[in-house]
């Protein structure tokens, strides 16, 4: 590096173009000239030298002064280094006593005040006295003889240092190849010194020292002993540079090339951007508390992205790679808070009803909380839709202050689904257990599986094996997820599953499940939920209050009754919230005061009534059977038809039957034949005619051996001629002696029946003691009869 940056108003740089031309230019002519008395410009930390043509910047009013009053003259000014850089208003004793005598060759005034000279050293001066220090230092001098003579001693030094000052550029200092080259063509010693100091990077002092050196060999020898200074330093530096790159480890190694990476990027403009988002992501990695193994995984994955090229397609994978695995909640988790009298609060505060539920749903969190942790067996809801099984799991989150997720497991068909596909996959991601999770945001929500009884399986695997190891909780602390690839601990997780129907669980699932039932709820039931809880939530959710819409008991009533049939309450809400967005809208509109709903007026809200309520007006009929079925909407009524036509034998179902409602429908034939003198049907007939037996509603699908005595009863009745009593329904299992056999489902059922209106149900005698469960006014508002055998219905069902 080239000396001489003069900080503060004076700067001057040299220029490396010492052009021998000109640095050989001074003559005793010229100075002869230098008169004694010379305007002063001090320079900060600046050594010039004779024979050098440098430019200057001059900055302190001073000195400008000095430079104006010399180029009114001869163009002469003194140039005198001082003793400290930083002294701003250098005084007499402030500056050195040797300096230069320079020619301005040319001068440049700036627009902000300042001026730039280009300047050559004339010769070595003495300052003797100073004149003036304002309005410029103004000093007597007196020339320095130099002289000039070129002994071999000299001429040996100076080879020497010529030498000497071309190693040094081939060590590595910045020496341009014209400085050498004119350092080569001189040939005065003394000139050779001072051209080579000023090019070394020596301290002011020290070049001070030789320009102070009036003797041209003491010069040559001051230079050369600086010289070899720096040229062992220069080794030195190389040595240990060569030695530190031997012993640099890896980890330094990388260190350093990734500082030259960014050094190079910088340059190119695209640092920010890309190294500022790798730190980042190291950043988010670290905080995201993710294990070791992982953490590590997580690092090479960042390193890989780092060295790609911006532009590659990959490194978009990475990058959605990175952000999973840095977005989990690894560690994160919700405090959990378990009081049980709160939680009972909780659950009665949301909930009308379901006393069982709820008891249950206590008992096991009250052995959660004496195990503190989640090995008991998974909790699974099983109900028709509607009755409250997402409520109460809500409400239980609530209750343990944990978050609340759902996914739905209906039609999930793939373990990938579960578990996720590969990166290799074009457009991987985890799969749905992680993704719900990272949706949580903590690692310990309340996480309920919707529909596992709808869970498929086919050629592209089955999710049933994922499903056991997530909620199997000695495998669940490190669920492997194939996007992932790295263990995620799903054992704080509380999962709850719930199912319509019990029966299409895979065994293997229902095993590991403690199951709650959720049965249907009754008229009453509903009229309470419904102003209790359905009413207020719409109302709520629809910006109205009861200043503004009633909706009474006795329009209530007629909804459950005659614009809904279900065993939940999920379209009775949905009704009450048509009402509340008619409200809503003539409220907009300008409508004051209260609206009121009531039996009368509810047609005009909702239409004709969607359903009959009753069978009253209904006619007893031949070959029509009340039946009662339990389907995933829980229990209905059912109107079974049989009929007769010539043929031979033939039996025709239809009605979307399962194989078990078929086999049922067979049985009831073969009881019927096997019977048929007792019964006085013609025993023959099966040779004469063909049976068909319908189960509407035809587009719902439905199975189970329970529908077994009703279709035997419609076939009866067709054969014999003999009408069915409408009013009573029925529900039991037949065997080929005519025996009936317990069902399930019987509280449903009796649900459905009652809601229908229905006066009678026959029941299997051995399900009797579950009459228990049904609410008592529905027990006495019906009469319930316990059958064992098909006469016993017969003699009660046919007229
Ligand atoms: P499911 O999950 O069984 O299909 P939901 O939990 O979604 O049913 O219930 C549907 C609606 O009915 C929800 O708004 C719920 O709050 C309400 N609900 C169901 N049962 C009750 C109940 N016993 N008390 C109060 N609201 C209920």
């Amino acid at each position: 590096m080239f000396e001489g940056e003069v900080l503060g108003k004076i700067i001057s740089r040299p220029t490396p173009l010492a052009r021998k031309d000109v640095a050989l230019m001074s003559s005793l002519d010229e100075q002869n000239h230098i008169p004694d008395v010379l305007p002063l410009i001090p320079l900060r930390d600046l050594i010039l030298f004779p024979n050098l043509v440098v430019p200057l910047f001059v900055g302190r009013e001073r000195s400008i002064n000095a430079l104006e009053e010399a180029m009114r003259n001869e163009h002469l000014v003194a140039l005198v280094t001082q003793k400290a850089a930083e002294t701003q208003d250098p005084g007499p004793g402030d500056i050195y006593e040797i300096g230069c005598v320079v020619t301005v060759l040319q001068e440049l005034k700036l627009p902000d005040g300042t001026a730039k000279a280009l300047v050559e050293g004339k010769q070595r001066i003495r300052i003797v006295e100073f004149l003036q220090t304002d309005p410029y230092l103004k000093v007597r001098v007196e020339l320095v003889d130099e002289e000039e003579h070129a002994d071999l001693e000299a001429e040996a030094l100076m080879r020497n240092l010529i030498t000497d000052f071309e190693q040094a550029s081939q060590l590595g200092k910045p020496i341009p190849q014209e400085v050498l080259g004119a350092a080569a063509a001189i040939d005065e010693p003394g000139r050779l010194a001072d051209f080579v100091t000023f090019h070394l990077s020596l301290k002011v002092d020290e070049k001070q020292e030789i320009l102070e050196a009036v003797d041209p060999k003491v010069r040559l020898r001051k230079t050369t002993e600086y010289l070899r200074k720096e040229l062992e330093i220069l080794e030195l530096g190389s040595r240990i540079q060569n030695r530190v790159k031997e012993s640099m480890s890896k980890t330094q190694r990388e260190y350093f090339l990734r500082e030259q990476l960014k050094a190079i990027q910088q340059e190119l403009g695209v640092y920010d951007e890309t190294q500022a988002e790798i730190e980042e992501y190291r950043e988010k990695i670290r905080l995201s508390g993710m294990p070791e193994d992982v953490e590590e995984k997580a690092l090479k994955e960042l390193s890989r992205l780092e060295k790609m090229p911006q532009a590659a397609a990959e490194t978009g994978v990475i990058r959605t790679y990175l952000d999973w695995l840095s977005g989990l909640p690894w560690q994160i988790e919700d405090e959990e808070k378990l009081n049980l009298i709160e939680a009972q609060t909780i659950l009665d505060e949301d909930h009308y009803g379901l006393e069982k539920v709820k008891e249950r749903v206590l008992e096991y969190l009250a052995v959660h909380k004496l195990t503190d942790h989640m090995r008991g067996p998974i909790l699974c809801f099983v109900g028709p839709p509607g009755v409250g099984k997402t409520s109460i799991g809500r409400s239980i989150a609530r209750a343990l202050n944990r978050k609340f997720i759902r996914m739905s497991l209906g039609g999930v068909r793939d373990e990938a689904e579960i578990r996720g596909h590969r990166r290799t996959y074009v457009g991987a991601l985890p799969g749905r257990i992680i993704q719900s999770v990272n949706q949580a945001g903590t690692k310990n929500p309340v996480f309920m599986m919707d529909e596992i009884d709808k869970v498929g399986m086919d050629f592209r695997g089955d999710p049933t094996s994922a499903l056991l190891e997530v909620l199997d909780p000695e495998q669940n602390n490190a669920f492997q997820d194939h996007y992932l690839e790295a263990p995620f601990d799903l054992s704080d997780v509380m999962f709850i599953t719930t199912a319509n129907l019990l029966d299409p669980i895979p065994p293997a699932l229902r095993d590991r499940m403690e199951v709650i039932h959720f049965p249907g709820y009754t008229e009453d039931e509903k009229l309470h939920i419904a102003r209790k809880y359905l009413v207020p939530k719409q109302l709520k959710e629809h910006g109205l209050s009861t200043g503004k819409l009633d909706i009474q008991d006795s329009a209530l009533h007629e909804i459950i009754r005659r614009y809904t049939r279900e065993a939940g309450v999920r379209n009775l809400e949905r009704t009450i919230a048509t009402i509340c967005r008619q409200v809503a809208r003539k409220v907009v509109e300008g409508k004051k005061g209260k609206t009121s709903v009531t039996v009368r007026t509810i047609r005009k809200y909702l239409g004709p009534p969607k359903f009959s309520f009753g069978l009253a007006e209904k006619r007893d009929e031949v070959g029509v059977s009340t039946g009662l079925v339990w389907t995933e909407v829980g229990g209905d009524v059912i109107f079974i038809e049989a009929t007769t036509m010539k043929g031979k034998g033939a039996l025709t179902l239809t009605g979307q039957l399962g194989d078990v409602m078929r086999e049922s429908a067979q049985a009831a034939v073969s009881y019927t034949r096997a019977n048929a003198a007792a019964l006085g049907i013609d025993p023959e007939f099966n040779e004469k005619l063909d049976v068909h037996i319908h189960v509407p509603a035809a587009a719902i699908p439905k199975d189970g051996p329970s529908a077994g005595i009703t279709m035997a009863t419609a076939m009866v009745s067709v054969l014999t001629g003999r009408r069915v009593r409408r009013d009573i329904a029925m529900t039991g299992e037949i065997t080929l002696r005519g025996r009936i056999l317990p069902i399930g489902g019987l509280k449903e059922k009796l649900l459905a029946a009652h809601r229908a209106g229905i006066k009678t149900v026959l029941i299997p005698a051995e399900n009797e003691h579950d009459v228990d469960l049904v609410p008592e006014h529905v027990r006495t508002e019906m009469q319930i009869v316990p059958v064992s055998t098909m006469d016993q219905v017969l003699s009660r069902a046919l007229i």
